[in-house]
């Protein structure tokens, strides 16, 4: 039941719960159905889910808006790229997630849209590109792995002034941390695998908009395309999101104090953190090898990709072909999770201390 005087931490915990009613369990249940009994609004399998509804009801209070989940991350974003115009122009940044991007210039090379690469950090740069011919302009922020922060309320206006629509990946902020349809964004888009869900153990998207109309496009599009989430992993979602601000606060917390000490690390060329949430990327003076070498040498830190899980990971992302050269070759993105500081550091300071230039 959605009640506006409720903070996050407490809508992270007691929203998208059944009633309290006696022998009710406190907990949503997991509704594995294919089917319902004919006459109400579910009737089948993709159409709708208690479980999934519960990940929706939390995730769209904390947004302020009304979500939807999507089987992963890229199911949500390519919902909404399905919704650009034949031909259309797509304004996107120059570095950001390599999947939504590869989407973008995967239907440009197939003729379903055109696209527009800027630097989305360089505000003036994006207001100039904002025209009457954009249709779509695609932020993220902080983006991946850069960590550049786009001015989300500037965009929404330029954006807004031409007539475009603004969509925000705000997966790296999380809704206690950023929440873009507060600084005029129509659509937000959550990979629910990082942050949300928070355990590495599930694969889910979400898609959060206040525009109702847009909200039934999106979901006859989910409802057509099939996209639908698994109900475990929506359940398992539900479940994380009940210690979500506990996790980003620790996250951060750690992530802020490892990267000033990285700023100090005879090793470390750059430290790229945006001042908040819990992803620092570092630049590796010694090159690519090293930056290739360290997750190697690392004992608590895990080398896996994805991020936003409690515990710490880290890998060099040029080892992915897919991603763009404007990320830097011996760039190490590091996701902080919820240990002890002074164990991360450890292991790390260690790990680096054999790979000064
Ligand atoms: N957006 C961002 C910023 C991401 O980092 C990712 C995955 O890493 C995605 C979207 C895609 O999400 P998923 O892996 O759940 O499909």
């Amino acid at each position: 039941m959605a009640d506006d005087s409720l903070r996050p931490s407490t809508i992270a915990v007691t929203t998208g719960r059944p009633p309290h009613d006696v022998d009710q369990p406190l907990n949503t249940p997991i509704t594995m159905a294919s089917t319902y009994v004919a006459g109400g609004d579910r009737e089948y399998g993709r159409y709708g889910n208690p479980t999934w509804q519960a990940f929706e009801e939390v995730l769209g209070e904390l947004e302020g808006g009304r979500a939807l989940s999507f089987s992963s991350g890229l199911a949500a974003v390519s919902v909404v790229l399905d919704l650009v115009g034949q031909g259309a122009l797509v304004l996107a940044p120059d570095a950001a997630y390599q999947g939504s991007l590869s989407q973008i210039a995967d239907l440009e090379m197939r003729g379903r849209l055109r696209s527009k690469l800027v630097d989305i950090a360089d505000t003036d740069a994006v207001v100039a590109a904002c025209n009457e011919d954009v249709a779509l302009v695609w932020v993220e922020s902080p983006t991946n792995p850069n960590l550049d922060v786009a001015d989300i309320e500037r965009i929404c206006t330029a954006a807004h002034e031409a007539g475009a629509y603004v969509v925000v990946d705000t997966t790296f902020a999380t809704p206690l941390l950023q929440r873009p349809l507060d600084l005029g964004a129509d659509l937000v888009v959550h990979s629910a695998t990082k942050y949300l869900a928070g355990h590495s153990d599930a694969l889910l998207g979400a898609l959060v908009t206040r525009d109702d109309e847009l909200f039934t496009v999106l979901k006859q599009r989910r409802d057509l395309l099939g996209a639908v989430p698994g109900t475990l992993e929506a359940w398992l979602a539900v479940r994380g999101m009940r210690t979500l601000h506990l996790r980003v606060e620790r996250a951060q917390a750690n992530a802020a104090e490892l990267a000033r000490r990285l700023g100090e690390h005879p090793a470390v060329q750059l430290v790229r953190y945006p001042g908040f949430g819990a992803i620092v990327s570092v630049e590796l003076a010694a090159g690519a090898l090293a930056a290739d070498l360290l997750p190697r040498k690392t004992r608590l830190w895990v080398h896996a990709t994805s991020l936003g899980g409690v515990e710490s990971t880290l890998e060099r992302r040029r080892r992915w072909k897919s991603e763009p050269t404007t990320v830097a070759d011996a760039l190490v993105r590091l996701s902080v999770g919820v240990e002890d500081v002074e164990d991360l550091w450890d292991d790390l300071s260690r790990a680096l201390d054999g790979l000064t230039d």
